[in-house]
């Protein structure tokens, strides 16, 4: 099939589960495929089920550049893999775009999930038109990403933007990063199972239902987030924070508590000018961001 320039191919890798989209460039996905991540394989598995997915994409729909956004640590410029868990065997130190690159023949981009998924919901979803967007993902673990005028802020070493590690407890609670009182260790999945000893699903349901201990964790989940909100605003002050991951649905459960922290410890100019909004492109955010980074067709970077 003939190359189609205005194509291009996100690529979502997850701990377990790896997802692949055409993109057009208005942002719709023409075309997607899925399969489990392989992680515990290795390296080169994960890498070769990338490559399958994004040629049968290609095959049917001549797009031929690609944009991956992983799990774990990733360096843009370099292309490698910095860091990843433990659930992704050999990730960390996988040269991630000259694999795909060498496995594909296209031009291939990388970044971080979490900042693709930024970049996504930023151009074509809930942060469509703000000028400067913080995004919260708040899933097994809480991501965060800041994008300002279209570009996702890495920083010296990939760090800017991850606000699920800021200090916003007194509890003393443990954070998967060894630290304690992070955002993560309060307004996770991973931290609400620790803490209520049941998924973050069964703990929202319970506590709708009057459950006086589930409605503990979720106050202190709104508590939290209303904490990093003003350390969001008094840091970046983005005109949005845009809220994301499998929690995001439970948001309207914790809105009015959250904004009342966030009102009480903000300074008022910086409170009054920042909207919290619900993710609009849900699971197909990564992909969507992912595309918005595959290089140009020409471009053919090794
Ligand atoms: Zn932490």
């Amino acid at each position: 099939m003939k190359k189609r320039a205005s194509l291009a191919i996100g690529v979502d890798v997850g701990a377990t589960g790896l997802k692949a989209a055409v993109v057009d460039a208005s942002g719709k996905i023409v075309l997607h495929a899925r399969c489990a991540t392989g992680g515990d394989e290795g390296a080169t598995e994960v890498l070769d089920r990338i490559a399958l997915l994004v040629g049968m994409l290609s095959e049917r729909t001549g797009a031929a550049r690609v944009g991956v956004g992983s799990c774990g640590l990733v360096d843009p410029r370099s292309g490698i893999v910095v860091a990843s868990t433990k659930t992704m065997r050999g990730w960390a130190g996988t040269r991630l775009r000259d694999e795909v690159a060498a496995r594909t023949g296209f031009p291939v981009a990388v970044e971080n999930d979490g900042d693709a998924a930024a970049r996504g919901e930023s151009t074509f979803g809930a942060g469509r038109g703000a000028p400067s967007m913080v995004m919260l993902t708040l899933g097994t673990g809480v991501g965060g990403a800041f994008v300002m005028d279209g570009r996702v802020l890495t920083g010296a070493s990939n760090m800017a933007g991850k606000f699920g590690h800021v200090r916003v407890g007194t509890e003393g609670r443990p954070c998967a990063c060894g630290a304690v009182d992070c955002l993560e260790a309060y307004a996770s999945a991973w931290a609400l199972r620790r803490a209520a000893g049941c998924e973050a699903d069964e703990v929202f349901k319970r506590a709708r239902r009057g459950d006086r201990a589930m409605r503990a964790h979720v106050d202190a989940m709104a508590d939290a987030l209303g904490e990093a909100f003003a350390v969001i605003a008094h840091t970046v002050n983005p005109s949005r924070i845009v809220i994301g991951g499998g929690i995001a649905a439970s948001w309207s459960r914790m809105a009015v508590r959250a904004k009342r922290v966030f009102r009480a410890r903000a300074m008022k100019v910086a409170y009054a000018a920042t909207r919290i909004v619900v993710a609009e492109l849900g699971a197909d955010a990564g992909m969507i961001g992912a595309s918005l980074i595959a290089p140009p067709l020409h471009q053919t970077r090794r």
